[in-house]
């Protein structure tokens, strides 16, 4: 027997009606580094239809790629709605990588319009002569782009080209299936990937964000998405605050702990949302400088592992709570949510909210062996994460990837062990775990305890290549000012927490631990460093 449900296309439009009309009076803040720019719900949706206008008039009237080069402001989220509710594909370029894979990526996307940033304009002037199938470039902010200018490419201006058009705009029916918008993936081995999310993907992706279960969003919030919106749709949140009309605070290009405290102080956001080191930076300057964060209810982090002594530590001096969440682009990105079940004493609580969270059921996990045998979801059996749902990916752009996908799973290439109620705890990164001897090395767990040390500001754990054992740790380490450990003494202090076989023999204090386009730990940068030999590295057996 079939349903008797009618079948509304699940498009971004209905989103972007829902934010606009219901939800007219909810505002996006945008951070000017002096001030703020304010736009209520209503003004965004009356932007983004002529937005569309805007766009028709450039020849955008199909699945057209239109990217963005921007960081996160209202600008950006009238593009996030106006391109996919106008049937185009959203591409979010991502600001920080190499010129060489940004080209790389608006050329295998086909990208036909990029809207980039004034601020961005010298960047983008430098990536553009390599950008072949661009033919528009719209700047924002009333920056001159005179430098852009080149033959086959025409310049305009945001604000002039939105002024002459329609506030309203008649969105055209979409298969819900059609492609809404593009982010590739930041390419640690190989070059980058495309992910294409559907409106269908993104409406059910949407709604998992607004749950309790994951971020909890509702009218009365205001969102402080940190997290860039070229960083895996920052994790959904724009779309997720234009269901729900949770407002939003864009920080723009202010990213640092200074100005980010200040928005805090100013706006008064409940929820925010950024990886770990942006966490790291704002603790540090919280401690040393004072500041009030008791407006928000609770942050979700991720995208690398949270050091739990972080998240204590914003607990116990901040009474601030760390979510812990894991995802990753294929999966739009979310991915697990760590909420503890009720009833637990605080112990068990603390080893539920350590962990990477539950997986939600629109996305199914399974651990997988070496021999390529399905594991037990039983805490114990360690194996690479496979998912599916219906927002992880299927396949990539113009690439079907088959070494990435397993019988309709997408393999994650992280490694770990879910338990029987469906938590997942993360050893690492397969190519970051440490292969010694026969056995497996953590980087992450030898990080977390480093981390835990007073004197210790930062720490990152590679394999380096290892004559005897085939590879050991190298741990690198930055150090607070005044600090006195040195390595000897990190060393015995990792003996207390870990197994003997496990400590690193070598070890290099450093300046910062390099970072990846999305502020992760650039495992990759460090493995150069060291076999280049521009480490200082300090021999401990
Ligand atoms: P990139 O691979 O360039 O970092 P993504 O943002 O898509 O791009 O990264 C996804 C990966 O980030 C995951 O596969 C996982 O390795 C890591 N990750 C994300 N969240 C967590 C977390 N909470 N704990 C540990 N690793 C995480």
């Amino acid at each position: 027997m079939k349903s008797t449900m009618q079948h509304v296309p699940l498009a971004i439009s209905r989103l972007l009606n829902q934010g606009s009309r219901f939800h007219a009076t909810s505002t996006v803040v945008t951070w000017t580094g002096d001030g703020t720019r304010t736009l209520t719900y209503a003004q965004v949706g009356a932007r983004s239809a002529q937005l569309a206008h805007a766009l028709r008039g450039l020849g955008v009237d199909a699945d057209q790629r239109v990217a963005t080069f921007m960081f996160n402001n209202n600008e950006h989220l009238e593009a996030y709605l106006a391109v996919p509710s106008m049937g185009a594909v959203l591409h979010t370029l991502n600001i920080r990588l190499f010129p060489e894979q940004v080209s790389y990526i608006a050329t295998h996307a086909e990208d036909h319009v990029v809207i980039v940033d004034g601020a961005l304009v010298p960047v983008l002037s430098k990536i553009l002569p390599d950008m072949p199938t661009v033919r528009h470039v719209i700047v924002t902010g009333g920056a001159d782009g005179t430098v852009l200018k080149r033959p086959g490419v025409e310049v305009h201006a945001y604000e002039e080209l939105l002024a002459a058009q329609p506030t309203e705009f008649k969105w055209p029916e979409i298969d819900e299936d059609d492609a809404a918008a593009l982010c590739y993936t930041s390419g640690t081995t190989g070059n980058p990937k495309g992910v294409a999310y559907s409106h269908r993907s993104i409406w059910l992706h949407s709604m998992q964000v607004c749950t309790a279960e994951a971020f909890g969003f509702g009218p009365a919030d205001k969102v402080l998405a940190v997290v860039p919106q070229f960083h895996a749709m920052s994790w959904g949140l724009p779309y997720a605050a234009f269901m729900s009309g949770a407002s939003l605070v864009m920080p723009d290009r202010f990213l640092q702990a200074e100005p980010l405290v200040r928005m805090i102080e100013q706006e008064r956001p409940t929820l925010a949302g950024a990886v770990p080191t942006i966490w790291a930076d704002l603790l540090r300057y919280l401690d040393d400088h004072g500041g009030d964060i008791s407006s928000l209810r609770e942050v979700v982090v991720g995208g690398s592992a949270v050091p739990p002594t972080l998240m204590r530590a914003f607990l116990d001096r901040y009474g601030l709570r760390i979510v812990h969440a894991w995802g990753m682009t294929e999966t739009s990105p979310l991915g697990s949510v760590a909420r503890p079940p009720g009833g637990l004493d605080e112990q068990s609580e603390w080893e539920y909210r350590i962990s990477q969270g539950r997986l939600p059921a629109s996305v199914e996990g399974r651990l997988v062996g070496p021999g390529g045998e399905v594991l037990a979801h039983d805490g114990v059996s360690v194996g690479e994460l496979e998912v599916r749902g219906n927002w992880v990916t299927g396949s990539y752009l113009h690439d079907p990837a088959p070494e990435k996908f397993d019988d309709g799973w997408l393999r994650t290439g992280d490694v770990g062990s879910l338990t029987p109620d469906g938590f997942l705890h993360l050893t690492d990164r397969a190519k970051d775990v440490i292969k010694s001897g026969g056995e497996w090395i953590s980087s992450v767990e030898l990080e977390n305890h480093l981390m835990a040390h007073p004197d210790v500001v930062e720490a990152s754990v590679v394999g380096v290549p290892d004559d005897h054992w085939g590879e050991r740790p190298l741990a690198t380490v930055v150090l607070r000012d005044g600090a006195t450990a040195d390595p000897a003494a990190l060393r015995e202090f990792l003996a207390a927490r870990v197994a003997r076989w496990q400590l690193p023999e070598r070890w290099a204090i450093i300046e910062e631990v390099p970072k990846t386009s999305v502020g992760k730990f650039d495992k990759k940068a460090l493995r150069a460093s060291y076999a280049a030999g521009e480490l200082d590295v300090t021999s401990l057996a």
